[in-house]
């Protein structure tokens, strides 16, 4: 069975004590003996606290963002190996608020790809089309491009410690999430596509995660999709009761 990971982009909310009562919060919360992959992503700032209260339990850590250079005169960023002495285990990359705000495209999120990689970050690297994209019926063509560009100069072996995360623009932060069936149509051609790039033995074990509004009450009938391996959760992750729900999903 594929990994399922359930992972909390927290974006830019909660003060310090705030954070450390989610993380408590969540850590307290968990059912043992998970069979699944628990990642929370919270603001910079907040890492250490996450990655100290953490670190004896099986919950992940993951960063929001990282910079292409490992070290420099780059005032304000964050870099690969800063990311890895802290511990942390994941990093999102190209996350369509990154994409759209800070103008980050394909040539960019591949070199931070790489860069989290030789650092021995797990990427979660996200793609999606927008509205006009999906009205104008060109989905699979954005998503295809944004993997291509993505993966440039990306080994099968490196592909392999990759998770990628679809999330339809149209989706995320606006309550109305992809149905199961939208979602589970393109992720099937994620799939394929990863097929297509680095074989079989890696898409098979490749984990995609849904992200777009997915919350307590959708959380079991997008999982119940076969190529559906988990969300990447924003608002309902900044909830404690909600983010758990949402952890432990049925199977349906
Ligand atoms: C996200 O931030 O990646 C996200 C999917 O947000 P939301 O769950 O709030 O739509």
């Amino acid at each position: 069975m594929r990994e399922k990971i359930i992972a909390g982009n927290w974006k830019c909310y909660k003060t310090l004590e705030e954070a450390r009562n989610l993380v408590l919060e969540i850590m307290n919360g968990l059912k043992p003996d998970l069979d699944r992959t628990v990642v929370l992503c919270p603001p910079f700032p907040y890492l250490q606290m996450a990655r100290e209260l953490t670190l004896k339990s099986k919950v992940k850590i993951g960063a929001q963002n990282l910079w292409k250079e490992d070290w420099g005169a780059y005032t304000g960023e964050v870099s690969a190996p800063m990311l890895n002495s802290l511990k942390v285990d994941f990093v999102i990359i190209g996350h369509s608020e990154r994409r759209e705000y800070f103008k980050e495209d394909g040539a960019l999120l591949n070199a931070k790809l790489k860069r989290a990689l030789a650092w021995n970050l797990r990427p979660i690297f996200c793609l999606g089309e927008k509205l006009h994209d999906r009205e104008e019926g060109i989905t699979f063509k954005i998503v295809e491009r944004q993997i291509e560009e993505g993966f440039e100069g990306i080994s099968s072996e490196e592909a392999s410690k990759v998770v990628i995360a679809y999330e339809p623009v149209w989706a995320i932060g606006t309550g109305r999430n992809a149905t199961p069936e939208q979602a589970q149509e393109v992720h099937e051609f994620i799939r394929g596509k990863i097929g297509k790039l680095f074989g079989t033995v890696v898409s098979q074990s490749f984990p995609i995660l849904y992200g777009g509004s997915v919350k307590p009450e959708n959380i079991d009938s997008l999982m119940a999709m076969p190529d559906i391996d988990g969300a990447l959760v924003g608002g309902a992750s900044l909830k404690g009761q909600d983010f758990l729900r949402i952890i432990h999903y049925q199977r349906e």
